[in-house]
């Protein structure tokens, strides 16, 4: 059985979206009926997973999906439960993903109540022709629209989700959304490359030829376009996908990146220990249906050491605060640095990472190709 005492992070999935967009394969529906019965199941698994004595909680995360659907009298009974069920700390760092058109004053208004504390916007472009080949539900004044609205609700810690390498798009217009956002001046920004992922929209049109899509040297090409215009802005580029403004990480991804146990609660929703992860059905009425049995039924999936050792350097690789070779050694009594001496001044040599104290930490060159790099570290599986 998984141990969740020792919790940091708890997040919450949301698996209902107003539209299907083209690109994604993430845990959803766009069926809303069934939205109370889901959010009566998503409360009772808060209070199954709970503890005694009750687990500490530094970030609440709810993601999904559209958290943004979510009614008063819904976030109301979920954060509720939350503070029945954790300790929640008073500086907890409360995140709500929203798509703009599902803001307006009054529902932002109400999220500052309820006690969210951070929004992460589902941006993506300011480009309409681009949100409407994605199947986007908002266009691009619903966007700047929604940025102000927040902020006179009183929001400060804000994010903008922004994708490059689209199609549609082009370098230019890549750089004008880049330009629109500096102006912004939004504190956290997170920047995805389109992947095309099996069984999407996207996938289907690859697949039948039915549209051009962009190569891997556009989305280099744009990845640099990303890294170099926020720097020029005082953006750290703290993780391969995320940009912060004076030290606006966010919180709970970064609790992740630091294999902090977390606990994720609804249908698809993934869990990890400090040992171990497991994850829920990707199944909204079977995810209902196993609660019913009155326990929660996550899948564990039990780590073998190598996974475990070379997970660690995967996720630290990802960030700014790097692979620390003596945390690596305390827990798994494995000295990389011995282990790896040429390739880590190879790396260091050709400008893919640099060591800083006892931390290797990667370049943006070394993002670049950060699976390669990953793969060269990694310890082999038996
Ligand atoms: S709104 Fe988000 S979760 Fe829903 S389909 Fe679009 S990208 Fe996926």
């Amino acid at each position: 059985m998984l141990d969740y005492k020792k919790l940091s992070g708890l997040y919450i999935h949301i698996p209902f979206c107003r539209k299907a967009c083209n690109y994604c394969d993430f845990h959803f529906s766009t069926q809303l009926d069934p939205m109370d019965r889901m959010i009566k199941g998503l409360a009772k698994e808060l209070r199954l997973r709970g503890s005694t004595p009750k687990s500490p909680i530094d970030t609440i995360y709810f993601g999904g999906g559209t958290p943004s659907i979510l009614t008063e009298k819904a976030l109301d009974t979920l954060m509720e439960t939350i503070a029945t069920y954790y300790n929640v700390s008073l500086s907890a760092e409360v995140t709500l993903e929203a798509n703009p058109d599902d803001i307006d004053a009054e529902k932002a208004k109400y999220w500052k109540r309820a006690g969210i504390n951070r929004l992460s916007i589902g941006i993506q472009t300011f480009n309409d022709k681009v949100l409407n080949v994605l199947n986007r539900s908002h266009n691009a004044d619903q966007a700047l629209k929604s940025i102000d609205l927040v902020r006179q609700a009183g929001f400060h810690n804000i994010s903008a989700d922004l994708m490059f390498a689209l199609p549609e798009a082009s370098d230019a217009s890549l750089r004008a959304d880049l330009n629109t956002l500096v102006n912004l001046d939004l504190p956290h920004l997170s920047v995805y490359g389109l992947i095309i992922e099996e069984k999407t929209v996207f996938s289907n049109w690859k697949i039948q030829n039915k549209r051009a899509f962009p190569s891997d040297l556009d989305y280099e090409r744009n990845y640099r376009i990303v890294h170099e215009e926020l720097m020029k802005y005082q953006y750290d580029h703290y993780e391969i996908s995320s940009f912060a403004k004076n030290a606006h990480f966010s919180r709970h991804n970064t609790s992740y990146w630091l294999q902090n146990p977390y606990l994720g609660i609804g249908p698809g929703a993934h869990s990890f220990d400090g040992d171990n992860r497991s994850h829920n059905i990707s199944n909204n009425q079977l995810y209902l249906k196993q609660l019913d049995t009155g326990k929660a039924h996550p899948i564990i999936e039990a780590l073998s050491l190598t996974e475990k050792m070379n997970e660690y350097i995967m996720t630290r690789l990802r960030t700014h605060f790097g692979l620390d070779f003596v945390r690596f050694e305390e827990k798994f009594h494995r000295d990389i640095k011995s282990e790896h001496p040429m390739l880590i001044d190879q790396l260091c040599s050709e400008g893919l990472a640099f060591l800083d104290l006892n931390k290797l930490k990667l370049t943006f060159e070394g993002f670049l190709i950060s699976d390669d790099i990953c793969a060269r570290l990694f310890f082999p599986m038996k």
